[in-house]
């Protein structure tokens, strides 16, 4: 047989504390010639009491019975009234009280003072629950669930504190908060039961999973003890709860024929007393006393079944503060929420200051309390887990947005946390991002483009979602542009054939280089800038096609042909410059900006196949005016008359100065001829 003593098994912090206070102020006592007494035993052990007893420190029930002598109050406390009665008596006070019950009182009574009412799951008879009580006015004290239920029903509208007996169970009182809660009661819980039991009653549980029986070494009276049997039973496996080796049925053990055989004490029980049991133990052959550590190497802890899966209350508060491994937060449970920060999004980069700030709203899971620390802990994952699924569904199907933060940057895009793990390819997240590891912990609004329903993720898209918004408010922007309408707009883009202006947020209009003046533009550019604010007028709208065609040119004064034409002569010969090709002709510009056509057939006597072929953009030329249409400002020219005639003009000077030249010849003849026949 093996035989494995509990680490913990022995006297508490607590109760050497009272036994140290309590030795020490027997000495004194005794030095100054009195003596001195417990009220009550010190400790729920006898045998430590009568060892007490044997060392000058006796245990009286009434302060009648102290007789002049030192009082010590015990580990668990006493009522307010002995300490006012042995104050009025003139006694001299000792206090041992455990600071574990110490802070049981205050919360308490703290908790009275503020209006709440205080619910003690504890046994009222106990020395510790009945001085707590002593300081309150109108608690609710039971280990009865039910009677707690009651006590609490028949108080509805109160604002309830769960306090503990030190020595509880930690699972059961937070059980009989839970259970209040659920009842619909105003109700906060802190944990006050003491560190060490809750070692100890840990312990007891997973050695009792361990061996094939147990001992549990204590007094009867002992609460914490009690609890120990209690734990060690719900195993399984056979438990012996005895005062001593005296009360240990050490035949009916070794008949048992155990293989492991677990001892743990209670918070009162002397070294002593557990080293006698042991020993007992080792008598009967025991091979070797071990160790927690060594037995739990020898047989490692199996994994748990999963447990069965509570249903998680889910809140949504206020983020009170936030830290680097944590958000805490109000959430109507008296105090403050913790959200550690691996509960706060699955992603591990992320700090829980990327993600929230003092004041943001947050909905939680409330997990377990930790009575240990005193804390509730709640998780947003399991909150999330919750709801998101549904959720990504339900914007799935309708394609309205989700907003997440993107917690992870990943080959080829991005992670968001959107409850559930949605993957961001690069190309959807809507601009061009060179580094993604940037953009981690940016909020984003995103569209569920895809699910992925077996492994419960998403495939989300930031763009698609801008490219709807872009549309929806180019519609509503469409909307605003009337045929007619004057607007300002800003030139965005210039090509060859007009400029793309932009009246509104995703809505351009057309403005055609032949609107943009009166005059003729060759390109847009001789005008325009890109960047350039304009005022243009709206003259058609295609609905169907979302296309606007605009103009300037309608804004400006349109010019007077006649005026423009007004000193041309038809017939007479102008200087101009060829400023447009056609396949069908060349506009020429004359001084003072009029343009007018030479049709190809009027370029040249010979035939000209294109005017490409005899002319060029920018050369001079000279043109007959042909025609000159007021009405529509239509000028017809000709190169080839005007060179007719420039033609004919020389030609008559020539033959005008020939036949001057040809005179004076004759003339002068004659003259010569008449001077010599005088001769
Ligand atoms: S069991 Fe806890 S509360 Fe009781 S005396 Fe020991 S330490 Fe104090």
């Amino acid at each position: 047989m093996k035989v494995i003593l509990a680490e913990s098994a022995g006297f508490c912090a607590g109760v050497r504390r009272a036994v140290d206070i309590a030795v020490d102020a027997v000495g004194k006592a005794e030095a100054e010639g009195r003596g001195c007494a417990t009220l009550g035993p010190l400790i729920h052990n006898d045998d430590m009491i009568r060892s007490l007893e044997r060392q000058g420190l006796p245990s009286v029930s009434e302060l009648s019975e102290t007789a002049g002598r030192d009082i010590v109050v015990p580990s668990h406390g006493t009522s307010s009234g002995v300490l006012k009665e042995a104050a009025s008596m003139g006694l001299r006070v000792v206090d041992a009280t455990c600071p574990h019950v110490n802070r049981l009182k205050k919360k308490a009574v703290d908790w009275e003072a503020g209006g709440g009412t205080v619910v003690i799951v504890g046994d009222r008879r106990h020395p510790e629950i009945s001085g707590v009580a002593s300081y309150l006015r109108d608690p609710i004290i039971s280990d009865d669930q039910e009677e707690i239920l009651k006590g609490a029903a028949s108080r509805r509208g109160e604002r309830f504190l769960v306090l503990a007996q030190t020595t509880q169970v930690a699972e059961f009182v937070i059980g009989v908060f839970e259970a209040l809660r659920a009842a619909g009661h105003d109700v906060i819980y802190k944990n006050t039961v003491c560190p060490a039991t809750k070692e100890r009653q840990e312990e007891t549980r997973r050695l009792s999973c361990k061996v094939d029986a147990m001992i549990v070494i204590g007094g009867p009276k002992s609460a914490n003890t009690r609890r120990l049997e209690e734990i060690a039973g719900a195993s399984g496996k056979p438990t012996y709860r005895v005062a001593n080796l005296s009360e240990l049925d050490v035949k009916g053990i070794k008949d048992a024929g155990y293989d492991k055989l677990g001892i743990t004490a209670g918070a009162s029980t002397p070294d002593g007393i557990i080293k006698e049991v042991v020993k007992a133990m080792a008598d009967l052959g025991a091979e070797k006393e071990m160790t927690m550590a060594e037995l739990e190497q020898l047989y490692p802890e199996k994994k748990e079944a999963a447990p069965v899966k509570k249903e998680l209350q889910v809140v949504t508060g206020k983020v009170t503060l936030v830290t680097d491994d944590e958000v805490l937060a109000d959430v109507g449970q008296g105090a403050d929420v913790h959200v550690p920060k691996d509960q706060l999004t699955f992603s591990k980069s992320v700090l829980p200051g990327q993600l929230f700030q003092p004041g943001d709203e947050i909905t939680v899971a409330l997990e377990d309390f930790d009575a240990q620390k005193d804390v509730q802990y709640a998780s947003k994952v399991k909150a999330d887990a919750i709801t998101s699924w549904e959720r990504a569904k339900g914007a799935f199907e309708s394609g309205s947005p989700l907003e997440g933060v993107i917690v992870e940057a990943v080959k080829a895009g991005v992670v968001v946390d959107l409850g559930l793990r949605a993957f961001m390819p690069a190309s959807q997240i809507g601009k061009r991002i060179e580094d993604l590891s940037t953009i981690v912990g940016t909020k984003v609004r995103v569209k569920v483009v895809e699910l992925e329903e077996n492994r419960k993720g998403a495939v989300v898209s930031a763009r698609a979602l801008l490219e709807e918004e872009a549309a929806r408010q180019r519609e509503e922007n469409f909307s605003k542009v009337q045929v007619g309408s004057v607007l300002q707009g800003v030139v965005r883009k210039i090509m060859p054939f007009g400029a793309f202006i932009n009246l509104f947020p995703g809505v351009d209009g057309l403005l055609h280089v032949s609107e943009i003046s009166w005059q003729r533009v060759g390109n847009p550019s001789e005008v325009l800038n890109e960047g350039m604010n304009v005022e243009i007028k709206v003259i058609a709208i295609d609905d169907a096609r979302g296309k606007i065609s605009l103009s300037m040119k309608q804004l400006a004064e349109k010019p007077r042909f006649k005026t423009m034409a007004v000193d041309l002569d038809e017939g007479g010969i102008y200087s101009g410059t060829v400023v447009k090709l056609m396949s069908f002709g060349a506009f020429i510009r004359l001084e003072g900006g009029a343009e007018g056509l030479v049709h190809v057939s009027q370029i040249s006597d010979s035939r000209v196949q294109s005017p490409e072929d005899v002319l060029s953009v920018g050369q001079e030329v000279k043109v007959k005016v042909l025609s000159v249409n007021h009405e529509n400002g239509r000028i017809s020219l000709s190169i080839k008359e005007a060179a007719d005639r420039a033609e004919r003009e020389k030609y008559e000077d020539y033959m005008k100065s020939s036949e001057e030249d040809f005179k004076i010849t004759i003339a002068d003849r004659i003259r010569i001829k008449q001077q010599s026949g005088k001769r």
